[in-house]
């Protein structure tokens, strides 16, 4: 047996997680033990200090990190995140997600990810831009346009990638647009990243909906989580007719079973006030938005909300995973068992990381695209990998999950194996 180290990452639950699931997959793939054991862990893992002096001149110091999956088929590619839960091991086990995910995708790249162990809601404009840049100057030396190409996650937005953009290019002497996604359009960035993550996984929803020959007129939806993924997910469902019965925020949860107006909930939370007060719904206890019953479930904001505790108590038919990670190993055998519909996360979410690699492709050419070509070509590639998990899951009787898993895997596992040690 190749020996796979036990490594600082197995603590962390969300990392033994991503572990589980790659043994899964090796469970029903012809994957070399030798490559199981490199892919198992991440190439590296870079972690730093982030001092930042705060507006009434004190300095705040927060741990950063910057992990690197592989770099076998390209730059790694992922997002920034800011939450005071990031640790190395939710940050590894991200970036792990990542390389399967661009593999499922066949783009040409790798997985990374990073954060900031910092709530951001206690951070002002200024202390948020002094964090960003030093943390930037912090990991340099691992990032680069065909290295390593950073885009929004939880709690980052244009904004923070329009900062690393500035540091990076002031570091390497001219305008490098190409070093991060999801950044404004004003500097490079592509129309429609913004939608992408929330309009890919409708288009999956729909593919679902289409293939159980359910209604979308007759569906209703729960949504967890009302920032980029949750709320486009909201407004494109509402666009296509389904009634959105209850969403949820960090703030609380609503619900109105005629369904929810989304674009004034969406005006109303922009305006700065908690979603919880949106006078067009009733409050619900946040620990029951997840079992409110609905055709379609959407968790789309933290890991492991799905767990073995409310698995079975779940009501919907179809559960799409807009955030990353929002199920553990326990509860997706419940579910499955269930008869749950699973759109795993891997593929689900991919609408994001898709139209980032058009982003990266438009600033590498210096040739800028449409929204019609962004949104043609995330929803070809959406429906083209949608179509590849759910022919692998219907050939060889596995779930959706381990289908997409599987395909993810052994394209990193063949292109390791091509190439050699060195990745
Ligand atoms: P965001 O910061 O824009 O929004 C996060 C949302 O989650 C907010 O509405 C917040 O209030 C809510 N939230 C936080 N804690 C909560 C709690 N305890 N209970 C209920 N809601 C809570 O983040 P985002 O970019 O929308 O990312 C959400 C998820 O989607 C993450 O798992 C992220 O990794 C994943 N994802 C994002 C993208 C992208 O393009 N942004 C792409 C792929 C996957």
């Amino acid at each position: 047996m190749p020996h796979v180290a036990s490594s600082i990452y197995d603590s962390s639950p969300i990392f033994r997680m991503a572990r589980k699931q790659l043994d899964a997959v090796a469970g029903v793939v012809d994957l070399h033990p030798d490559v199981l054991a490199r892919m198992a862990m991440p190439k590296r893992a870079l972690l730093v200090s982030v001092p930042v002096r705060r507006d009434d001149g004190h300095i705040d110091t927060f741990a950063g990190y910057r992990v690197q999956h592989s770099l076998t088929s390209g730059p790694s590619k992922g997002g920034l995140r800011y939450h005071p839960a990031v640790d190395l091991g939710e940050v590894a086990a991200l970036s792990m997600w990542m390389s399967w995910k661009c593999a499922i995708m066949n783009l040409p790249f790798s997985g990374g990810k990073g954060g900031i162990a910092v709530d951001p809601s206690t951070l002002s404009m200024g202390e948020r831009e002094r964090l960003t840049r030093r943390y930037t100057e912090e990991v340099l030396s691992i990032i680069g346009p065909r290295q390593d190409v950073m885009a929004p996650d939880m709690g980052t937005d244009e904004q923070t990638m329009a900062w690393i953009m500035d540091t990076y290019s002031m570091k390497v002497g001219y305008a490098c647009p190409e070093i991060v996604t999801g950044k404004p359009v004003e500097i490079g960035g592509i129309t429609g990243r913004r939608e992408a993550t929330g309009r890919g996984v409708v288009f999956c929803i729909m593919q679902a909906l289409a293939e159980m020959e359910i209604d979308p007129a007759q569906s209703t939806a729960v949504v967890q989580g009302f920032g980029n993924v949750g709320s486009v997910t909201c407004l494109e469902l509402h666009a296509r007719g389904l009634k959105i019965v209850a969403v949820g925020d960090r703030a609380g949860a609503i619900a109105n079973p005629s369904g929810i107006d989304i674009p004034a909930l969406n005006q109303f939370v922009a305006t700065g006030r908690p979603l919880t007060e949106f006078p067009g719904a009733s409050e619900i206890a946040a620990d029951d938005l997840l079992t409110t019953p609905c055709t379609v479930l959407v968790p789309a904001a933290l890991e492991r909300v799905i767990h073995a505790q409310n698995a079975g108590l779940l009501r919907c038919r179809i559960l799409a995973e807009g955030a990353n990670g929002p199920t553990t190993p326990e509860a997706d055998a419940i579910l499955t068992d269930s008869g749950i519909y699973i759109i795993p996360d891997v593929l689900c979410n991919a609408g994001g990381v898709t139209v980032s690699y058009f982003e990266w492709v438009q600033d590498l050419q210096q040739f800028m695209w449409t929204e019609d070509q962004v949104n043609q070509n995330l929803s070809k590639l959406m429906l083209d990998a949608f179509g590849r998990v759910r022919a692998l899951a219907r050939s060889r009787s596995l779930s959706n999950r381990t289908a997409a898993l599987s395909l993810g895997v052994q394209k990193v596992a063949r292109e390791m194996t091509r190439r050699g040690l060195f990745p």
